[in-house]
């Protein structure tokens, strides 16, 4: 058996980056940039005003003058090329271009206007509340790095220099088929014996929120030939994901076919709890992954190795999930030779966290990782621990049904 962490390592030294699309920009969300993207204009465009106001030579407040006259006004979106002149000023709106002899917006605010009068009755300082060409972003700057996540900021910046295509990382492509003669397809009767198929579903939900394309291929019976044939057809994709077949029973053929079919073994025997029959191949660039069936186990193997892998594969650095310390709420059972992956749920304590362990966690439990918001690593051969103890808690995607505490946002009296 390897560790968690050689078992990472060793997926990851066989990822191949994969080749860029090139995609219309709203298709782009959830994907990572397929190279370094550089903006094509410059933001702002032009000096503009931040504020509705008065448009003023900024030298002139400074002089001492309090008094001017209103040449033109300026909505966003009009480009007024007037000079104004030596005690002019123009009425200008938020975003409007600034035109030409004036430096420095006076917020309305500060002001009155009577006719063509305009009086400040605060100054400001020369340049206040203009945004200036070119201040946020130059033609040429680098955006994002290859590998970046492409969120809702992230394309609505690429929107903002011009973007309506962007390239980036082509999906890996994931194979998903269930072995095992007792699975029954979704919508059939369940006859003696027999079980649903669930990873088929969980693991499909997991390479979709990796930035992958899941391949369904359906349930292969624990049946030499069916399982040659199912992994014969999953080779042809990026990754194969099987589940189930893979431990030391009797009908469990996915090892052996695997070999059969050229796939180079890296590993096989993970010291974690769940997910030790874990087999891991490569053939011809295809990463070829057989988690065991039972579902937390196929779920944690997801988790710790694959979704890492897929991630990679489209280039992005972000690799593993953000990881706290948390303390036990409750007693802490003692680890034997494996690792093991307890799920649980946070709560906020002071200005930390706890964490509860969600139920009963046999590897077969999926309610256990469906209640879950993240995973403790409690690591092999600890000792029984006492509530308090401290143990790294990997977050999975999740919310808070409580409001956080934003710092001063409930001091108005109105909450
Ligand atoms: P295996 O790894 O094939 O020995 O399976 C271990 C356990 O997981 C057995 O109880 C299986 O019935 C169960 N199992 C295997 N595949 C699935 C699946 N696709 N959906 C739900 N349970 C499964
Ligand atoms: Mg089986």
């Amino acid at each position: 058996m390897i560790t968690i962490h050689e078992a990472i390592d060793a997926v990851l030294a066989e990822v191949r980056p994969l080749p860029a699309e090139e995609v219309p920009l709203l298709e782009a969300l959830g994907r990572a940039a397929g190279e370094a993207i550089v903006s094509p204009e410059r933001v702002p465009a032009f000096d503009n005003s931040a504020m509705d106001g008065y448009a003023v030579r900024g030298a002139e407040l400074t002089a001492g003058r309090r008094e001017f006259r209103v040449e033109v006004e300026i909505p966003a979106g009009r480009w007024v090329d007037v000079r104004i002149g030596e005690g002019g000023a123009a009425k200008i709106m938020t975003g409007a271009p600034l035109p030409p002899g004036v430096d420095t917006v006076v917020p309305v605010e500060l002001t009155s206007q009577a006719g063509d009068t305009l009086t400040i009755n605060e100054p400001v300082e020369p340049g206040e509340n203009v945004r200036r060409a070119a201040e946020d972003l130059a033609e040429g700057d680098v955006l994002f790095p290859r590998g970046a996540l492409l969120g809702p900021a992230e394309i609505g910046l690429l929107a903002s220099v011009g973007f309506e295509r962007v390239a980036v990382a082509r999906r890996p492509r994931v194979a998903i088929l269930a072995t095992g003669s007792e699975l029954v397809a979704a919508g059939a009767p369940l006859a003696p014996g027999q079980i649903r198929n669930s990873n088929s579903f969980t693991t499909y939900g997991q390479v979709l929120a990796a930035g992958a394309e899941p391949v369904l291929l359906g349930i292969a019976r624990d049946d030499l030939d069916e399982t040659r044939r199912l992994i014969a057809a999953a080779l042809a994709h990026d990754v194969v994901l099987s589940t189930g077949g893979v431990s030391v029973g009797e009908y469990d053929f996915v090892k052996q076919v695997q070999e059969e079919l050229g796939v180079e073994r890296r590993f096989w025997g993970v010291a974690a709890k769940p997910g030790k029959p874990l087999a891991f191949g490569v053939r011809e660039g295809a990463l070829v992954f057989g988690v065991p069936g039972n579902p937390v186990a196929a779920m944690v193997c997801f988790e710790l190795y694959i979704r890492p892998a897929l991630l990679a594969m489209q280039g992005r650095p972000d690799l593993y999930r953000p990881s706290v310390f948390a303390a036990a709420e409750e007693p802490v059972r003692l680890t034997k030779e494996r690792a093991e992956v307890r799920r649980c749920r946070l709560v906020h304590r002071g200005r930390g966290w706890g964490f509860t362990t969600t139920g009963p966690q046999g590897s077969g439990i999926l309610r256990s990782m469906a209640l879950a918001d993240g995973l403790a690593v409690v690591p092999a051969g600890h000792p029984a621990g006492e509530p308090g103890e401290e143990h790294l808690v990997a977050l999975l995607a999740g919310g808070a049904a409580e409001r956080p505490p934003y710092p001063g946002a409930g001091s108005s009296g109105q909450d």
